[in-house]
């Protein structure tokens, strides 16, 4: 049950909220943790303050005279910030443009963006200014709102190995990442990536104990593409789901290692569907 506001509580409140300064950013929603039955805390990805959490009194309410915090949605907010952690309060948003990840009923445009927003909320660091990623992540959901379905996959892959790097986590893919050999004189059809190391490693080079996930050279030369190419380049690929999902699994699995990526839910959702053949 949440806390009702009494009189005084409440003036107390406005008055508290007041001595903030307020901001306008550009932003959108990462999160949402419902904490009472009209309130909530909205964990959002703004242009100008990072990732930031803010709360939203009163925002669950349909009687709420303020636009609402849609998911997946262009937002200009206004808020009153405060220096402690999670102590800020949404005051207004504004639908600044919107997506509807609809187009040929593919239900993967959601679900791959929806990744997105898991991936951002577990890796940016709190109220760290990432305006880069900020700019990059708009366009991903433009080009995931309009491209062609067979497409889907390589966009997100290119999303997120450009994500990675922007982060500083960047698999080495052209060689050994112990040695340096080049990835030519690794062995002829499938190479191994260790994900606690970052990269490819040779069989000089591999240690009893470590694991490794065997990746074959068609794989290989599609991420080193991936890599390196632009989301627009991207979205002219169509890589089969079954690559897709090895290469996706393996981004993962160094991402876990490197960065402590836990589940992403989305992209379950994605794989259970897959499956079921839907
Ligand atoms: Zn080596």
């Amino acid at each position: 049950m949440g806390a009702r506001l009494t009189g005084v509580g409440l003036l107390g409140f406005v008055e508290y909220i007041l001595r903030m300064p307020v901001k306008k950013t550009e932003a959108f929603v990462l999160r949402t943790f419902n904490w009472s039955e009209s309130s909530r805390t909205i964990s959002f990805f703004t242009r100008d303050g990072g990732k930031l959490a803010l709360n939203d009194r009163g925002g669950r309410s349909m009687k709420t005279k303020r636009g609402r915090a849609l998911n997946l949605t262009h937002l200009e907010i206004t808020y009153y910030d405060s220096d402690k952690p999670t102590a800020g309060h949404l005051s207004e948003t504004q639908v600044l443009s919107n997506w509807t990840f609809s187009k040929d009923g593919s239900l993967g445009r959601l679900a791959f963006s929806s990744a997105a927003c898991e991936l951002l909320y577990q890796l940016l660091p709190d109220n760290e200014v990432h305006q880069d990623i900020f700019s990059y992540t708009l366009r991903y959901f433009e080009i995931m709102d309009s491209a062609e379905r067979g497409a889907l996959p390589s966009v997100f892959l290119a999303y997120l190995f450009r994500l990675c790097s922007m982060l500083g986590y960047r698999p080495v893919l052209t060689g050994c990442v112990v040695c340096g050999r080049s990835v030519k004189s690794l062995d002829a059809d499938r190479a191994s990536f260790a994900p606690e190391r970052g990269g490819l490693i040779c069989a000089t080079c591999q240690a009893p104990g470590e694991r490794y996930i065997g990746v074959v050279t068609e794989d290989l030369i599609c991420a080193v593409t991936l890599q390196a190419g632009s989301l627009a380049e991207a979205a002219t690929e169509q890589i089969g789901f079954s690559q897709s999902s090895r290469l996706i699994e393996l981004l993962l699995a160094f991402l876990k290692t490197q960065a402590d990526l836990r589940t992403i839910n989305s992209l379950e959702f994605l794989e259970k569907l897959k499956q079921a053949n839907l």
